[in-house]
């Protein structure tokens, strides 16, 4: 794919950029591998410093980044500036907790003194997707900075100037020693870099062909890998929701980010006494959004990110259709440029349908139809994903039955799935391993180092 920003919502080709030869990378490795050394020796005092005004300049400049996203992958303005802000909120967090997730931890053993240690790697690869261009790097990057370790990002090639952007943001806040870099390079170039003995770990958000492939490269060289793949989340409505908000947040769920998140909501189970009605509704909803120029703030839905994305779900849908889905709106594309495409709802999918088996990155909703609580858990589990779960009910024995029988990294009960710093964030099955985000996320990237003292 070539390194470039071509405007989702106009087509035009802003910037091109040229990847970087084996000379540059070298150079690029061989600047992490001194870096790492500044930054391990650091005091947690000394890199909070530095995060927090990472933080400031994110503040600063959140309405020139926010444009920018919006412009290299059409994400509606709004969201994206919001998407700069969490960043911000982000490094603080870790600024604050970093060195009370790493403190020495002692453990009662029969030495004099016994304690773990965690301590941090050295530089770390992160293959980055451009859906969060901000956001998905910022969670691995403020903790591993925190850590002591030091980041190389290769970004999603549609979004190079997000990505330099944001190598800019930690050099203007004081990590002037390299501690993260930027490589511009093809996807075809990361094998060499996570075979290089100076890179000590990889971290992959993206799709399963590309974490398959990567966390394959990583077992070869024997290096941890994390991986945050694609999810198929599903969002179940129970007899005792509350309809109204239900349905309101299913489509927040649905169309967030143009219907292009892993834990967009994509698989929509109702309890059948209250189907017809959450389907009128949600239908009606999805149809009153407004798509169209994603830098205008009334803007609901922007366009896809990528043409290869509106060929990728219009084939999707209309698969699904020939297989026997009904189609209740949508299933087209819209305007005469740009990468649109129509608020789709499906139901009556067959379960072998891609609208049931794969991941839709787009705003298209599949609806199904439960019996009660155990037929509701075994559509949600009917998946190759298990990324996170809505859940909405209000029976408290139904909500348990939930949270223990849904085979996903995160289950949220009344609310839509979100990331958020506090919590780890993560899947199980096709949607990866390890965890993002609290203490879980800045652990992955440490020894930790076991000491004995007799
Ligand atoms: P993608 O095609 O897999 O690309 C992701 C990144 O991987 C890009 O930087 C890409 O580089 C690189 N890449 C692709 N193939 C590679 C290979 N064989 N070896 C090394 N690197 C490779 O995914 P995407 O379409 O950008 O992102 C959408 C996917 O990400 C969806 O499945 C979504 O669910 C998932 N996602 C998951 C999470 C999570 O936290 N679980 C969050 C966001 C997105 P190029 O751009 O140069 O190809």
């Amino acid at each position: 794919m070539a390194i470039a920003s071509i405007n989702p919502a106009t087509g035009e080709t802003i910037r091109t950029f040229e990847a970087l030869d084996d000379a540059a990378i070298e150079a690029s490795l061989a600047r992490a591998s001194s870096a790492f050394r500044v930054n391990r020796e650091r005091s947690f005092a000394e890199r909070a410093t530095r995060m927090r005004r990472t933080a400031e300049l994110l503040e600063l400049r959140k309405n020139d980044l926010g444009r920018l996203i919006t412009i290299e992958m059409g994400k509606p303005v709004k969201a994206a500036v919001s998407e700069v802000a969490k960043c911000a909120t982000t490094c603080r967090y870790y600024a604050e907790h970093a060195e009370g997730y790493l403190a020495d931890e002692p453990v009662k053993t029969d030495a004099k003194e016994s304690f773990i240690r965690y301590e941090p790697l050295g530089p770390v690869l992160a293959v980055m997707p451009w859906n969060f261009p901000f956001w998905q790097v910022f969670r691995f990057a403020a903790p591993a900075l925190m850590a002591g370790n030091v980041a190389l990002l290769k970004h999603a090639s549609n979004v190079p100037q997000c990505a330099l952007a944001i190598e800019e943001v930690f050099r203007d806040a004081g990590f002037t020693d390299h501690e993260f870099q930027t490589l511009l390079i093809g996807s075809q170039q990361v094998e060499s870099i996570i075979g290089d003995e100076r890179v000590r770990a990889v971290t992959l958000t993206g799709s399963e062909p590309a974490g398959a492939s990567v966390a394959s490269i990583a077992a070869k060289h024997i290096k941890k890998a994390v991986l945050e793949l694609g999810g198929s989340d599903p969002f179940i409505v129970m007899l005792s929701a509350n309809l109204d908000e239900a349905v309101a947040t299913a489509v927040k769920a649905r169309i967030v980010n143009n219907g292009q998140s892993c834990i967009a909501a994509k698989r929509f189970i109702i309890h059948e006494s209250i189907a017809d009605a959450f389907e009128k509704r949600f239908v009606s909803a999805m149809e009153s959004l407004k798509v169209g120029d994603p830098l205008d703030e009334s803007t609901d839905i922007g366009p896809l990110a990528t043409p290869q994305i509106v060929d990728d779900i219009e084939s999707q849908v209309n698969q699904s259709v020939a297989a026997g889905a009904h189609l209740l709106t949508g299933g087209k594309r819209l305007g005469a440029r740009g990468n649109f495409y129509a608020p789709t709802v499906l139901a009556q999918i067959p379960y072998d349908a891609p609208a049931a088996r794969e991941e839709t990155f787009g705003p298209v909703a599949s609806l199904f139809r439960a019996r009660d609580v155990d037929e509701a858990i075994r559509i949600a589990n009917d998946t190759p994903f298990g990324l996170g779960a809505s859940v909405w009910t209000i029976d408290r024995a139904e909500m348990d039955r939930f949270i223990a029988g849904i085979d996903t990294g995160q289950v949220f009960i009344n609310a839509m799935v979100a990331s958020d710093p506090r919590v780890p964030f993560g899947g199980t099955k096709h949607s990866g391993f390890g965890r993002e985000l609290s203490a879980y996320g800045i652990r992955e990237f440490v020894n930790v180092k076991t000491v004995w003292v007799g």
